[in-house]
């Protein structure tokens, strides 16, 4: 690739940072064989055809094609360039890397990410500080402790205390030597709009630092200590490590538990989370007052869990979540239930109240979001004529946005019985509800910027299966390759990316099976990169004697293709056909070409 990095720190870094580690920090693998598989990230599908190889150090999926080694993963998951994944990797196998090698916008682009997280390490340290060790700190640490929260608890999520005064951390940057307009940046500090200058955005709260999944501080909420203070939370904007669609409270300490049990929690505030965790109850996270999107659901579908349970303090909020989500937890194939606690209680009151035991009672009770629409519809409408209507009404929307038509056929069938109507009619609303130009799943919140299908690129496939699958064997069987060379079979080939690729393997050829990194190292082509993965994740066994098959096979093919051609010719001439003739001959010449 284009880059400065030397190859041997690629390579260093490559063999430090295991592949199947990083993608299974972001996706749910399972071991199949030799290779692990998943559900793919970077396009919708029920049954995972995503592989990852340790022995190759490769990711393929057979089903939209996406592939590559860790750098190509960590570009298209995470959304970053070349430069900064090979960053990210060095620094987490603390790998030291030659800056001065890289070029000025390389070093840009590494270096503003980079910083951002750097400054946001420094601010949470003080924070931390401020909260543990300074004067300023105790009635916080007074108001979580009276609230219940364990010291453990604390620690755990990294509380820390914004103290009050416009300055703090202006001061602190200076002292540092942060660049003022980097702390911008990152939204810790806001310039003044009468005079020069900046002030800290967080004064007087209890800071809760937002955490990804590999435990890098990528934004901060704010909660406000004195009940009368406005606005009661406050957090950071959006930077450019901090996207709200994408990130979940809590993300970090709930992976684990989710994995193991399927299920997670979601809750909506802070100290909701931390009284799960508290609570034992670790399998949960925080949607932090955004409104779940496709980005969240696929995120914790993708690495995570199966099942989401949505925690409610009543049954408005629960319908109202349950109506706006319904759609996003179905068409990501997420089971969804809804939770609800008894009025004017969320989990962070009710858990200290009643504890673990009686949180399962209600979660175990807890009905998939469908029928729990469809119950509350009843209770609210009850069964007149009226309510019916009323109820069919309410429920068309939801049900309409449920892309699989299968289970929205399930539910349509599930209502008109519990209803006792006519089926047919309820399908005649919710079809029209389809049409509606309104709010359709299509029109929610789009999903994470760099994902899934509709914006991957179409993958490459071979028209020329006998092609690929001999350049799958140079790859997969090196032995191969100096037979290849000396029986010229690559000159035959008539697909041009497969020919390419093959003249490389023939002038760099493979020393071992596993040594794909250093092919992909002299390729910069996407597609190219995504062709290799998918040539070497083949699962053919080759040996010498199935080489040469197949290397017969495909010159009797060629053969073959060469007797057509000239019976074509035949009958093309026969019939007076001149531009099929002068195709057909100028095919000819190429074939000519090839052989001679
Ligand atoms: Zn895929």
């Amino acid at each position: 690739m284009a880059i400065q990095i030397p190859q041997d720190k690629l390579a260093e870094i490559r063999n430090a940072a295991d592949i199947v580690d990083i993608v299974s920090e972001r996706v749910a693998l399972k071991k199949t064989g030799k290779d692990y598989t998943g559900l793919c990230p970077f396009h919708s599908e029920k049954t995972p055809s995503f592989t990852v190889s340790s022995t190759k150090q490769i990711f393929h999926c057979f089903g939209c094609g996406a592939g590559g080694d860790v750098f190509d993963f960590l570009i298209r998951f995470d959304g970053i360039s070349f430069p900064e994944a090979v960053q990210a990797l060095a620094r987490r196998c603390g790998i030291q890397l030659p800056t001065r090698q890289m070029s000025p916008s390389e070093k840009q682009a590494v270096s503003e990410r980079e910083k951002l997280f750097d400054i946001n390490k420094k601010v949470l340290a003080f924070y931390r500080s401020q909260l543990l060790r300074q004067p300023a700190g105790e009635k916080a640490c007074e108001y979580l402790a009276n609230r219940g929260f364990s010291q453990e608890i604390i620690d755990r999520f990294g509380l820390g205390f914004a103290p009050e005064g416009w300055d703090n951390l202006v001061r602190l940057c200076r002292k540092e030597q942060i660049p003022l307009n980097l702390a911008e940046k990152a939204g810790l500090i806001v310039p003044r709009t009468s005079k020069t200058g900046y002030y800290d955005r967080f004064r007087n709260r209890i800071m809760f630092p937002i955490v990804d999944v590999t435990r890098q501080v990528i934004a901060f909420g704010g909660r406000v200590l004195d009940a009368e203070a406005k606005p009661k939370y406050l957090n950071s904007p959006e930077t450019p490590i901090y996207n709200k669609s994408r990130s979940l409270y809590g993300i970090h300490a709930a992976k684990e538990k989710c994995r193991e049990t399927g299920i997670v929690y979601i809750v909506e505030g802070y100290f909701d989370l931390l009284a799960m965790h508290q609570h034992g109850i670790a399998n949960s996270v925080a949607t932090l007052g955004t409104s779940l999107t496709s980005g969240h659901i696929r995120m914790l579908r993708r690495g995570y869990a199966k099942k989401a349970r949505l925690v409610f303090d009543s049954d408005t909020a629960g319908i109202k979540a349950a109506h706006r989500s319904i759609g996003l937890f179905m068409n990501e194939s997420v089971d969804v239930e809804i939770v609800v606690l008894p009025a004017g209680e969320d989990p962070d009151s009710f858990l200290f109240a009643n504890g673990q035991d009686a949180f399962f009672e209600h979660a175990e009770a807890a009905k998939g979001a469908v029928e729990f629409l469809i119950e509350s519809a009843v209770d609210a409408h009850g069964l007149s004529m009226q309510g019916k209507i009323r109820v069919v009404d309410e429920l068309k929307q939801p049900l309409a946005d449920i892309q699989d038509s299968v289970a929205r056929s399930v539910y349509i069938r599930h209502l008109a019985e519990r209803l006792g109507v006519d089926e047919s009619a309820i399908l005649e609303r919710v079809r029209a509800a389809r049409n509606q130009p309104g709010r359709a799943p299509q029109k929610q919140v789009p999903s994470a910027p760099k994902a899934p299908a509709e914006t991957a690129e179409k993958p490459y496939s071979a028209k020329n299966r006998v092609e690929a699958r001999v350049v799958g064997m140079m790859i997969q069987y090196p032995e191969i390759v100096p037979t290849i060379e000396n029986q010229q079979i690559i000159d035959y080939f008539e697909d041009i990316q497969l020919k390419e690729l093959a003249e490389l393997i023939l002038s760099h050829p493979p020393k071992s099976t596993d040594d794909i990194s250093q092919l992909l190292n002299r390729i910069s082509d996407n597609s190219q990169r995504q062709l290799i993965a998918s040539l070497a994740m083949g699962e053919e066994c080759w040996d010498q004697t199935s080489c040469e098959k197949l290397m017969a096979q495909f010159k009797a093919s060629r053969k073959r293709r060469h007797q057509e051609l000239l019976d074509q010719i035949k009958t093309a001439e026969k019939n007076n056909d001149h531009e099929l003739l002068f195709k057909l001959l100028k095919e000819k010449q190429k074939q000519a070409v090839k052989s001679g």
